[in-house]
């Protein structure tokens, strides 16, 4: 295998050493003394990584791979196979073929369904190897990635295998008036869409292939999935449990790549039905381009600029403080719904900045795979500038950092917790998603100041409430251009949750029942009975 150096935007990535020692690291100094990694996760990576395509690994067409980064410091931890259009295309051919000629669709229901829960057993047995894998690889501390990301991929598996049984259609009576005393049998089957192209994000790696793969499977579609170039990893794993599930071949293909190229392939291939995307708007709004060529069905769950209010007759301000450093550090901010805009009514507005600031420095810094670390690297070199661009504006533009407003260490991506005040709605870290453990926080004078004032935004992902006035909540939730509104709570998942965006946040929802929308088309059949 030739391993090629990356070009263009990646080339700023380098194969750096460690720089600095651990530090004993409480609060915000970065450490970066890289941990082991277990015996069993360093021999999974001295393996070579290949795509999965029908069934079997194979290197890129081109014999070309890119490297995989550790972001707690820079160093390199892997190979994936650079995919391009040609390697797509073979994906695409597999899945069709296990679409329209393997056992796949010959499966009952149940049959299916226990595959897609082996699927969430198998994630379980590995539940520590694969949180240290996503931990290394993206930089999310090891333990949230072992209480989150990784049980949350196998409930949503386990979710899902359950509909695959309830997945129905109905008995309709008609009345049709040109056919006067006719008699008929209609009724509507629920059919999978066929072969169904997934791009996802590197946020949540190992659970937004669960997110895609658990409904596409549970509804009987195949699928082509392309995990994000910064964390391409645990779908690769993850595609090792598909198989040793007993999923055939050709029902799920994974194909690492970058965007612009492999990406770009699956959105615009003629032979792909349907495609589902996680990630930038502006991307999103790439994929809808893409997709007009066979005028493919498009699902989009895209970023957001989600709004948190605090009034003042909040049950309890600790844990509305609490809930308000949560909504924006959690995953280092790196969340499509991160509470990010923070809008506390004027009296109480000092209280609360000032506790969520303090808890923002009481954030130890480091790399993932250390046990005490509760915030980790940005992802990436590329997420770190574009993070520290925007403070940089922020500043510039007249705007109070309150605490944080900077890299935190000299290497590795790690920047601050920061909260940011005096802000002006034109400011561009008012109005656009960063992406990181940033938080703009204002100050409202009451209900009617404050939901005009928390639409505004093009983004309607979510928005956090926290009141004890149950009318006011109600009122609150009702206004509020939101797909999920948490009350007197936040970043709330479940697998039988509907999640997706309003406005420019997306197209459709993912989990929950309605997410089998998506991977189903409705067949109306009609039986003349003379
Ligand atoms: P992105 O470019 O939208 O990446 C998401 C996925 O789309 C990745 O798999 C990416 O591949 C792929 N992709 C990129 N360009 C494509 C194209 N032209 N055609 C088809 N697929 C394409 O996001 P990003 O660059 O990683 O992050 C940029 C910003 O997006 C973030 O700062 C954040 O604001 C937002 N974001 C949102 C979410 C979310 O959950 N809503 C998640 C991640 C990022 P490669 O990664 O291989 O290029
Ligand atoms: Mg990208």
């Amino acid at each position: 295998m030739k391993t090629i150096t990356p070009t263009s935007r990646r080339a700023s990535r380098t194969n750096k050493p460690i720089l600095t020692p651990a530090r004993d690291g409480h609060g915000n100094g970065a450490r970066s003394a890289r941990p082991a990694v277990s015996a069993g996760l360093a021999k999974w990576l001295a393996k070579p990584k290949r795509n999965l395509v029908g069934g079997d690994w194979v290197e890129a067409a081109s014999g070309r791979t890119f490297e995989v980064f550790n972001p707690a410091d820079g160093s390199v931890i892997d190979h994936a196979p650079d995919s391009k259009k040609e390697d797509i295309h073979r994906a695409v051919t597999a899945a069709r073929k296990a679409f329209e000629e393997g056992p796949w669709r010959r499966m009952t229901p149940s049959e299916r369904g226990k595959l897609v829960w082996r699927v969430g057993d198998l994630i379980l047995r590995h539940a520590d190897q694969l949180a240290e894998l996503e931990s290394l690889d993206n930089g999310k501390p090891r333990s949230v990635a072992r209480v989150a990301d990784v049980p949350l991929a196998a409930d949503l598996f386990h979710y899902m295998a359950g509909w695959a049984t309830k997945i129905e259609g109905n008995t309709i009576p008609i009345s049709v008036p040109y056919a006067p005393g006719a008699r008929f049998h209609a009724f509507t089957a629920r059919e999978p869409i066929g072969v169904v192209g997934q791009i996802i994000p590197w946020n949540f790696p190992l659970l937004m292939a669960a997110w895609k793969l658990g409904p596409a499977l549970a509804a009987g579609n195949c699928v082509v999935l392309k995990p994000a170039e910064q964390t391409p990893l645990s779908a690769l794993r993850l595609g090792e449990l598909l198989l040793e599930a007993g999923l055939p071949e050709g029902v799920v293909n994974i194909v690492t790549g970058f965007g612009e190229t492999a990406g770009a392939a699956l959105a615009a291939h003629e032979d792909v039905d349907k495609v589902a995307f996680t990630g930038s708007t502006e991307v999103g709004k790439l994929i809808v381009r893409a997709a007009a060529g066979n005028l493919k069905k498009v699902s989009l769950e895209l970023g957001g600029k989600s709004p948190n209010v605090v009034f003042k007759d909040t049950e309890n301000l600790a844990t509305a403080i609490d809930g308000a450093a949560n909504a924006i550090f959690f995953n280092h901010g790196q969340c499509c719904c991160a509470g990010s805009r923070l809008l506390v009514e004027q009296d109480v507005f000092d209280e609360v900045v000032a506790g969520v600031a303090e808890r923002a420095k009481q954030i130890k810094l480091g790399p993932g795979l250390d046990s005490d670390t509760q915030m980790g690297p940005m992802v990436s070199e590329e997420q770190l500038r574009r993070v520290t661009r925007y403070m940089n504006q922020g500043k510039q533009s007249g705007a109070c950092f309150f605490t944080g407003g900077g890299r935190a260490g000299d290497s590795g991506y790690f920047v601050q917790p920061t909260v940011v005040t005096d802000v002006k709605p034109k400011m561009s870290i008012v109005r656009e998603e960063i992406f990181g453990p940033v938080l703009v926080a204002e100050k409202f004078s009451d209900l009617e100041d404050v939901i005009p004032r928390a639409n505004q935004t093009p983004y309607g992902l979510a928005a956090g409430v926290w009141t004890r006035d149950l009318a006011k909540a109600h009122r609150v939730a009702e206004a509020l251009r939101a797909g999920t509104v948490w009350i007197n709570c936040y970043n709330i998942f479940d697998a039988a949750l509907p999640f997706g965006g309003y406005k420019q946040s997306g197209w459709g929802r993912e989990m929950g029942h309605e997410v089998l929308e998506l991977y189903t088309q409705t067949k109306a059949v009609v039986i003349g009975l003379g």
